[in-house]
C-alpha cells in the first residue's frame, strides 16, 4: 500500500492536484473484514470484548493459518499497566515483547504455564497492529496446545511472526512497517544461537 500511495503522491504533485487524495488513497486499505467465523473486523473501532468473540474468531483464522484445531480453552486476555507486563516478560516460559511504531508501546505478553496473554492497557484492538498482536500471541498458545519440538525459545517465534505478518498483509500493513521489524530483524529474533 505504501507504494501505492507513493505513487498517488507522484502523480498528484504532478498535475498539481489539491490535498483529496490521501482520503481516495485511504479508501484502498481494507478497513473491515469479515472473517471466516462471520465475525466482522472492523479497523477504527474499539474492541468492547477482546477475550471474548474477538479471540475465538482470531483463533479459528489462527487455526485454519496453521492447519491446526483450535485448542478446546483459549487463554484468558488480562489487561496490565505497561511496566506489569514489561515485567513479565522476564519471567520464566513468558514470551516477548513487540512495540509498535508512533506509540508509547504495545506489550504482549504469552504465559505458557497460566494459559494468559497479558497485554498492555492502551491496547484497544482498534488497529491491525493491535489485533496482530493477538494473533501473535495465539499462536504461542497453539504451540503449548499441539506441543512441538523447538530447538530454542527464538525457533517459536518463526510461526508467530509469519502469522502476525500475513495479518497485517490482509490491511496493506507489515511487520516493518508497524513494528519496526525489517526481514534482517526478524532472523535474529527467529534463530537459534543468535
Ligand atoms: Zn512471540
Amino acid at each position: 500500500m505504501k507504494v501505492i500511495r507513493r505513487r498517488l503522491v507522484a502523480v498528484a504533485a504532478l498535475l498539481m492536484i489539491p490535498v483529496t487524495f490521501e482520503a481516495q488513497a485511504r479508501d484502498e486499505t481494507i478497513e473491515r473484514l469479515r472473517l471466516g467465523s462471520g465475525f466482522e473486523i472492523v479497523i477504527g473501532d474499539r474492541q468492547p470484548d477482546p477475550g471474548g468473540r474477538l479471540l475465538e474468531a482470531l483463533a479459528i483464522w489462527v487455526g485454519a493459518k496453521l492447519g491446526q484445531p483450535v485448542p478446546a480453552a483459549l487463554p484468558r486476555l488480562v489487561f496490565r499497566p505497561n511496566n506489569q507486563v514489561a515485567a513479565l516478560r522476564l519471567k520464566q516460559y513468558a514470551s516477548e515483547l513487540v512495540q509498535q511504531q508512533g506509540r508509547p508501546s504495545i506489550i504482549s505478553i504469552y504465559d505458557a504455564r497460566e494459559r494468559v496473554i497479558y497485554i498492555e492497557e492502551s491496547w484497544t484492538g482498534a488497529t491491525a497492529a493491535d489485533l496482530s498482536v493477538l494473533v501473535h500471541e495465539l499462536v504461542h498458545h497453539f504451540q503449548e496446545a499441539h506441543p512441538t519440538k523447538f530447538e530454542c525459545d527464538a525457533a517459536r517465534e518463526a510461526k508467530a511472526f509469519e502469522l502476525q505478518e500475513k495479518w497485517l498483509r490482509l490491511f496493506g500493513e507489515s511487520l516493518e512497517e508497524d513494528f519496526q521489524i525489517d526481514p534482517f530483524t526478524l532472523l535474529v529474533r527467529t534463530s537459534c544461537g543468535m
